[in-house]
């Protein structure tokens, strides 16, 4: 199937992440889900191996590349295990700010630390009244001689309890006439007291990864903590989903082709009415359409990520290539599991586990009436 003209290094990469994650990930992937951790020995494995910081510049130990890359390794990692694949992804949640928009001090004290899996970051936007309106976030920051005093309740928290630092979007300017210049992004230190994070069980899937809801109570941060300009924290934020969706989208795609994978081995395998699955034509058409809808959204993925490694952004396209690829990771695993009859309903089978992880990527970075409202405002104008 198409490469989209991958580069060799590229494909290399690909390979990489592809023989990292089916040689680590197959043993340890259902206990994960079991337990809702990910084994902490993959860390350092993947990060030795450049998996982390694909996409910083090589003077704070990145290897320099894109975004392009970056999706290339979650699809693969994705692709055998969504779990722990979100885990080893997620270490660097946040960096893109920093990369667009943090002081030289910022990014020397932070980033070495994730490329080498010494450090976990995060970012803490979504609260119990703001998920899709991030307008109405009420965490407060206030400054209070040199220091930012924090308070409030983050909800849903990638790397909640595990991340050492998170940049946080707070509300630093209740007063100014736009709702859009009202907040800021800081940068937290989760070691500093009143940080307090609680790690949230029993999510339906990606449940390797680590999810939390966090307290800040008076926490004190210099204020040279913040990121970027005062009161411009959504328009920084809108500029980081632009780049954060993209691996998000490369996500759909992965789980969908490794739910393809496995059905494609099981209908070549199972009998009935004396001849394997894979000769019927209903079912041909299934792996056809499966197949097609994968195809079509890992091109809509890797021309969206190779624009912006190109310098340019198009909303709409990203927006486009997160929902259909979302949209791909639940309907092809469902069709897949579909084709495993019975047996696709037990855990054995690992796609079960496809089926629960893939509806993620329809919610979070925007859900998928976000993301179509995005595509609509692009062709509509504002109406
Ligand atoms: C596992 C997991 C990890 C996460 N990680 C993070 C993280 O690291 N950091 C972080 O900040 N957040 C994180 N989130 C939060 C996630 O981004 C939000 O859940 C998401 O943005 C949706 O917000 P909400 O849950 O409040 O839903 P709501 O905004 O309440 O939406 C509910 C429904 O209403 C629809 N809806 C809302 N507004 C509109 C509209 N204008 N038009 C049409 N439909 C609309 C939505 O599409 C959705 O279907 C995570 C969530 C999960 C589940």
């Amino acid at each position: 199937m198409s490469q989209f003209d991958l580069t060799p290094e590229q494909k290399d990469i690909r390979n990489a992440a592809r023989e990292f994650a089916r040689g680590e990930f197959p043993d340890r992937a259902r206990e994960a889900d079991v337990t809702q951790r990910c084994p902490r020995e993959l860390y350092p494995m993947a990060a030795d191996l450049g998996f982390q910081g694909l996409f910083f510049p090589e003077a704070y130990g990145g290897a320099g590349l894109g975004y392009l890359e970056f999706c290339l390794v979650s699809e693969e990692f994705w692709r055998v295990d969504p779990g722990l694949g979100q885990s080893l992804t997620s270490i660097t949640f946040g960096a893109d700010l920093l990369l667009l928009y943090g002081t030289e001090e910022q990014k020397q004290r932070t980033l070495p630390p994730l490329c080498t899996g010494k450090a976990i970051m995060g970012a803490a936007i979504t609260e119990a009244d703001a998920g899709s309106d991030i307008t109405e976030v009420r965490t407060t920051a206030v400054l209070d001689g040199d220091e930012w005093v924090l308070n409030g309740t983050k909800m849903f928290i990638t790397n909640g309890t595990l991340a050492d630092f998170l940049i946080v979007y707070c509300l630093t300017d209740p007063d100014a006439p736009a709702r859009h210049q009202r907040h800021s992004c800081i940068l937290v230190e989760t070691d500093r007291p009143g940080y307090a994070a609680t790690k949230l069980l029993g999510k339906l899937g990606i449940r390797a990864s680590d999810t939390a809801e966090v307290v800040l109570d008076q926490v004190r941060v210099p204020a040279g903590n913040l990121i970027g300009t005062r009161g411009q924290g959504f328009q920084q934020f809108m500029e980081f989903f632009n780049r954060t969706r993209l691996h998000v989208a490369a996500q759909g795609v992965g789980v969908a082709q490794g739910a393809l994978d496995k059905a494609s081995r099981h209908v070549k395998n199972r009998e009935q009415f004396g001849r394997p699955l894979a000769a019927l034509q209903g079912v041909q058409f299934k792996i056809a359409e499966m197949a097609t809808r994968v195809e079509a959204a890992r091109g809509l993925v890797y021309r969206a990520a190779a624009q912006v490694d190109a310098g340019t952004i198009d909303h709409g396209l990203i927006a486009m290539a997160k929902w259909f690829a979302g949209e791909t990771g639940v309907r092809v695993t469902d069709e897949a599991l579909q084709l495993h009859g019975g047996y696709g309903y037990l855990a054995e089978y690992d796609v079960e586990r496809f089926y629960r992880d893939a509806k993620i990527v329809e919610l979070y970075e925007g859900t998928k009436e976000v993301e179509k409202q995005i595509v609509a405002r692009c062709i509509l104008g504002k109406v």
